[in-house]
């Protein structure tokens, strides 16, 4: 076998893991070739040339080189595996907006930094290092490789498949159907690599234009089953809520979003069905607005989490800020929608040596408390059959103490909030353990209750509703 142009093939016979060459024609000598069944992965790092030809001639001599006892009938399998390896791919769906204006772009952060990553794409792509990365003139182009391609920083470079860019940063964009696999997880629209200032590390983040990144938001923070007026409210909150981040925040960072519940959960094509696409397209280009605290009508950040309880939040209880349309309402919907055991959830205990340790890696500062003695309740928000908690007091050793609020308390032990669901639960030292009783809910509770909005939608209520009823004193725009 020709080492030098492909070290080590890998097949997936049928029900068995990763195998190397030498398996594969062992599990040839054993089973015949007829009972294995799979996919020929070239798992090796193929080298990136501008020559595309070169590629798939070296792929076609790497079969030409095996020879077992079964070698005519293995040589056989291969090149069928080979030529319909090559055969062009169907296209999914294609990506829309490809040529909107800048301002609409979303930038996620994919990956933060990292030492390297692998890349796959079907289509032929172009990659720039250019300063002036606006124009997009590509420094390289490739015609179709679908292998994975390594990417990694050698020698303080960005290096792509064994090659250089002396740029810090670098575009990758695939032409149509403008999708690439970043680690295996496949995103529309470009890649870009930035370089750290550390210089041993790199962010990933992917240039998407607004309606696939919202196809990849939606489809991740509802199911696709759900009611399609649910949806179409999800999209419009997720479409302002990303527009309301990015116009705020992006200035100061090379991203606008990350991909996690920090702030919306982006999936990219794994997320997306044609029921969540419906609900991007038919909303396309609404948000929604409010008066701002200077008289004018802008976007607001129309925050939404899975099951309020029984009633939304204040957004001022919870992440500080103000708006008319986020001071609360009673939710009677998402009780008969969320999972009884996601209603009200289980009591859950930490070790007080696990909470403080958590307590402390977040918040630092806390340690000017001493050691931590006790936590309190200091503020609750007090509805009809329950109360959320909103501000913690902490004390300590010292004779100090200090507050934290309760959402920011809840996600520093329970960075996942899987576990912690909501602050509407008590609080109670067990011995060794605190823990938390009476929850109810899932989530910080502010603004659309998802939940709720699947239970008005399954009343007949449409987007529209749904909306101005969790988000009061609002009103739907478009933008593009
Ligand atoms: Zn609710």
């Amino acid at each position: 076998m020709n080492g030098s142009a492909i070290r080590l093939l890998e097949v997936r016979p049928w029900r068995m893991p990763i195998f190397s060459i030498d398996y594969f024609f062992a599990a040839c000598r054993k089973t015949g070739p007829g009972k294995l069944s799979g996919k020929l992965i070239l798992s090796t790092t193929i080298p990136l040339t501008a020559n595309p030809t070169e590629n798939v001639s070296r792929k076609v001599s790497a079969g030409r080189h095996f020879r077992t006892s079964n070698g005519k009938v293995v040589i056989l399998f291969l090149s069928l595996v080979i030529l319909s390896g090559c055969k062009r791919r169907q296209l999914t769906t294609p990506t829309p907006q490809m040529d909107i204006e800048a301002q609409f772009w979303v930038k996620v952060l994919l990956l933060d930094k990292v030492e390297a990553c692998t890349l796959q794409i079907a289509s032929s792509f172009s990659i720039t290092d250019d300063p002036n990365l606006q124009t997009l003139l590509p420094t390289a182009r490739f015609d179709q490789i679908d292998a994975p391609i390594s990417i990694r920083l050698i020698n303080g470079e960005i290096t792509i498949g064994g090659r250089p860019f002396m740029n810090d940063e670098v575009i990758i964009f695939p032409d149509e159907p403008y999708i690439f696999k970043l680690n295996g997880d496949a995103y529309r629209g470009k890649l870009k690599l930035i370089i750290n200032p550390d210089g041993g590390t790199f962010d990933a983040i992917n240039l998407v234009p607004p309606d696939a990144y919202l196809a990849g938001v939606v489809g991740a923070e509802m199911p696709s089953y759900w009611e399609p007026e649910a949806l179409k409210a999800q999209a419009i909150a997720a479409r302002t809520y990303c527009f309301y981040i990015k116009k705020r925040f992006g200035g100061n960072h090379t991203w606008d979003m990350k991909k996690t519940a920090a702030h919306q959960v982006y999936r990219g094509v794994s997320a997306e069905y044609t029921q969540i696409w419906d609900a991007v397209n038919q909303t396309k280009g609404q948000v929604l607005v409010c008066k701002q605290t200077d008289g004018t009508e802008d976007i607001f950040p129309t925050y939404y989490s899975s099951t309020c309880g029984g009633h939304t939040e204040n957004s001022k209880n919870v992440f500080g800020d103000s708006f008319e349309p986020l001071t609360g309402v009673p939710c009677p919907y998402c009780r008969n929608v969320a999972r009884p055991k996601f209603f009200f959830w289980p009591m859950i205990q930490f070790d007080n040596t696990y909470v403080i340790n958590r307590l402390l890696r977040r918040y630092p500062n806390l340690k000017q408390l001493g050691k931590i003695t006790n936590f309190s309740p200091a503020a609750r928000s007090n509805y009809t059959e329950f109360s959320r908690l909103t501000k913690v007091e902490l004390s300590g050793s010292s004779g100090k103490s200090d507050f934290l609020r309760a959402e920011d308390f809840r996600l520093a032990i329970d960075p996942t909030g899987r576990k912690l669901r909501s602050t509407i639960c008590q609080i109670v030292k067990w011995g060794e353990k605190w823990a938390f009783l009476s929850g109810r809910g899932w989530g910080h509770g502010v603004g659309m209750c998802q939940c709720g909005a699947q239970g008005m939608a399954r009343q007949g209520k449409n987007a529209k509703q749904i909306l101005v009823y969790y988000y009061p004193d609002s009103r739907i725009i478009s933008v593009y």
